[in-house]
């Protein structure tokens, strides 16, 4: 037989660490190794199986798409791109999409769309775009740029130019930093999720919005991680009664299936034109009816379901032996731990439960729709680890 894990380690490059285990089946937010242990899943493949492993409604609408067509091209309508298209937007009041395949290329489009829409009102010389340090937006070299984290860019200089990070939640500095520089764009997460599950103070990104707005610098809110129900809230800007004029996501639309979105508003709706941007995939018609069925689920009643979840959480970390603070935003939690975070994941996983970190934290972002009993064994296990 074909040891997978020694083959990966030969002809896989090597940019992933990976833990010692090879993931063959699953259901729901339960997954299976190569030996049939069982795990639940409290990363969702980093907030992509937005509802768990094999799904049955997402299964039937992604099969169902599968056996009529594949793949054809941009050139041509398909039924589930426009589809998906018009939901987002009644959704969210934003006016139109540009799909890709990644969360990288969702933001590479909103800094496209912010530098031409500065250029053609201010003038060319106005494409700075400011970023918050801690920031993640991506691994291309220009939303590397953008990320606010100097340890990502050592390597790979020379970098796109016109990126300069300020402090998240310091207004005043933020104002320096735009007034300093010809400034496009802004953009930030509201929940800064590689940063380490850390939500932005709520008079911060409302100042932030009301400045872009009086400037008319574009406002970019990157919800690549905290998008599409995973604060409960459809996108987590929502929760901060503000209005973007950028709204980049990926991860959990699809369900599992490749696929970004950049959400433009009025202003910014018709900013590209024929030949401006484009993608061989994006718009993919099995990866779009793969998110339909992922977006239509969405509603208010699943969405207060996130926060019920989210709160027992919180409630089940807080003061808990060897926790010391917990963070996030619905399920999408921060748990600072007193062992180091790395340690607790590698114990988590000896006892069946699957964690991320985050910097120097254990990161929890379950599957939205995971049952109360599966989520209540993982973080008595959680628990236990963190007390031992
Ligand atoms: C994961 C992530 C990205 C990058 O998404 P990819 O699909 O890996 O390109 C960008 N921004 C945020 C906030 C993310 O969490």
């Amino acid at each position: 037989m074909i040891d997978i894990k020694q083959t990966d380690k030969s002809f896989v490059a090597n940019t992933y660490n990976r833990f010692p285990v090879e993931i063959v089946s699953g259901k729901g937010s339960i997954v299976k190794d190569s030996l049939g242990k069982e795990y639940i899943d409290m990363g969702s493949g980093i907030a992509v199986n937005s509802f768990g492993v094999s799904d049955h409604v997402w299964i039937k609408a992604v099969t169902e798409q599968l056996s009529n067509l594949q793949h054809t091209s941009n050139l041509y309508y398909t039924e589930p791109c426009a589809i998906l298209a018009k939901m987002l937007c009644e959704k969210t009041g934003m006016n139109k999409v540009f799909f890709s395949n990644s969360g990288a290329e969702a933001n590479e489009c909103a800094i496209k769309v912010a530098r031409k829409y500065a250029s053609d009102k201010k003038g060319k010389d106005y494409h700075t775009i400011i970023t918050l340090k801690n920031s993640f937006h991506g691994r291309t070299i220009t939303t590397l740029s953008a990320t606010g984290q100097e340890h990502y860019h050592e390597l790979f200089n020379p970098l796109t130019p016109g990126f300069v990070h300020t402090h998240a939640n310091d207004f005043d500095a933020l104002i320096k930093v735009a007034e300093a520089n010809k400034t496009a764009a802004i953009m930030m997460e509201c929940v800064q999720g590689e940063g380490g599950v850390i939500s932005l103070n709520e008079d911060f990104v409302k100042s932030v919005a009301d400045y872009a707005k009086e400037k008319d610098i574009i406002l970019i809110i990157d919800e690549v991680q905290t998008g599409n129900g995973r604060t409960g809230e459809l996108y987590a800007y929502m929760n901060y009664g503000i209005k973007p004029d950028i709204v980049t996501t990926a991860k959990g639309i699809g369900g599992g299936l490749p696929l970004g979105a950049t959400l433009l508003s009025e202003k910014v709706e018709n900013v590209l034109g024929f030949g401006d941007h484009g993608s061989t995939f994006g718009g993919n018609p099995v990866c779009c009816a793969g998110a339909i069925s992922i977006i239509s689920r969405l509603d208010r009643a699943f969405l207060d379901d996130v926060k019920s979840k989210s709160e027992y959480i919180f409630n089940s970390f807080l003061g808990a032996e060897g926790v010391k603070s917990v963070s996030g935003m619905g399920l999408m939690i921060g748990i600072e731990t007193e062992k180091p975070a790395g340690d607790i994941v590698k114990k988590c996983i000896e006892k069946g439960v699957l964690c991320l970190t985050a910097k120097n934290k254990v990161r929890l972002l379950p599957a939205l729709n995971i049952d109360n009993k599966t989520l209540e064994k993982a973080i008595d296990i959680i628990k236990e680890v963190c007390a031992e």
